[in-house]
């Protein structure tokens, strides 16, 4: 064949692939639709729709679903997106315990397992990502893998450059769960992928722009900039946690000082408050914490009142709020979406770090800036993984 014909032939493709994903879409956004309507919204012809139409009722994405009502003529057969027509596996690496899903193509859960923290770090952790695999997979047909993990990820060839909290360098986790389950895999920044999940899910697209901040075990952001997730020449955007904001604070996990981790985050309040348990906290019942880790926990003192407690709570808001009056400053994205377990110390870190972000803001910016918390928790990672799947495998949401 020559190169002419090969040029032909991949344009040949590269259309039909279009056209599929283009139908596709409206089908899953606009159904139940019929074939006619599909042809007056993507400008296809109609022939090129009914051809398109039944290569999605082969592959059973899309199925028949009656007939539209008119008054003349004959009735439309409409067609409607089969949610069921495969599942998808959806991995959050970012949580206290590792935790597998497995979604229907719209989102919806179909099963949750969890695995022990023994799984957590370098080796055992690729261990213990390969295992949630194969145990959601079973006989099921799967779309995709999604991963949303902690860490610094390249997101094409989905290798996670550096993850400080799983103790991963230059991983290739795409190409490690693609070689054992032969299934098309993607991976996301925990942050980046709880962006995309709340653009997606939680504002259903009306929204051009957003911040999604995460503080959880640590904190890091993830950014939706002109509808599209944002990844940065580096593919770090968004990993505030690892901004000095005290050269004179405590050693980080990534070596550096006085990183915002140090200051803010669960990791950063157990140490902490185990430091205060030994001083002036003394009397102080943390135990139920210092053994869980759960920031719930926590909540009852607070109500008590514990003016140190409160004090390292305060402080983590603080260095937070700065960092977060810097991004606005910077970006200007008028929405801002609070997520992680540190959601759970209600008031407590949320007026502290709200007022701190308008302390440190230009106030016209501020009137402007809708900060709050996102109702997809504890969610958002593992629906980000699966928007991730929808989007690169049917070029959905
Ligand atoms: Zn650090």
């Amino acid at each position: 064949m020559s190169n002419s014909d090969d040029f032909k032939k991949a344009t040949r493709e590269m259309t039909r692939d279009h056209n599929q994903r283009l139908v596709l879409k409206h089908i899953y956004n606009k159904g139940p639709i019929s074939r006619a309507q599909l042809a007056r919204l993507t400008g296809l012809t109609r022939s090129t729709v009914s051809t398109v139409v039944l290569r999605l009722l082969k592959k059973k994405l899309v199925h028949e679903t009656g007939t539209s009502r008119v008054s003349v003529g004959k009735p439309a057969t409409l067609l409607e997106f089969n949610a069921e027509s495969s599942l998808i596996i959806s991995l959050d690496l970012a949580s206290t315990a590792f935790k597998g899903y497995l979604y229907n193509l719209r989102g919806e859960m179909k099963e949750c397992v969890e695995l022990g923290t023994e799984h957590q770090r370098g080796q055992a952790a690729i261990q213990g990502v390969l295992s949630l695999v194969n145990s959601l997979k079973q006989n099921w047909k799967i779309l995709g893998v999604g991963i949303g993990t902690p860490g610094v990820v390249e997101p094409h060839n989905g290798t996670v450059i550096r993850s400080t909290d799983l103790g991963w360098e230059n991983v290739a986790l795409k190409r490690l769960v693609e070689e054992r389950f032969h299934i098309p895999t993607h991976i996301a920044n925990d942050s980046q992928a709880a962006a995309l999940a709340q653009y997606v899910f939680g504002c259903r697209k009306q929204i051009d722009n957003l911040i999604l901040l995460k503080m959880g075990r640590g904190v890091g952001a993830g950014m939706i900039i002109n509808g599209k997730m944002f990844f940065g020449d580096a593919f770090g955007a968004g990993e505030i946690g690892h901004v000095v904001v005290d050269e004179n604070g405590e050693q980080c996990e990534c070596g550096q000082w006085g990183c915002l981790e140090t200051v803010v985050g669960v990791k950063s309040l157990k140490r902490q408050l185990e430091k205060m348990c030994k001083t002036e906290m003394k009397d102080f019942n943390l135990k139920a914490f210092c053994q869980s880790g759960h920031v719930i926990d926590l909540v009852q003192l607070l109500d008590k009142g514990q003016p140190c407690l409160n004090r390292a709570i305060e402080k983590g808001a603080h260095a937070l709020g700065s960092v977060l009056a810097l991004l606005i400053g910077t970006l200007n994205i008028g929405y801002v979406f609070l997520a992680g377990e540190m959601i759970q110390l209600g008031d407590y870190f949320l007026d502290p770090l709200k007022q701190r972000t308008i302390d440190c803001s230009m106030p016209i910016l501020m009137d402007k800036i809708n900060i709050q918390v996102s109702k997809l928790i504890p969610n958002l990672v593992d629906l980000g993984a699966v928007a991730l799947v929808l989007q690169q495998e049917l070029g959905l949401v």
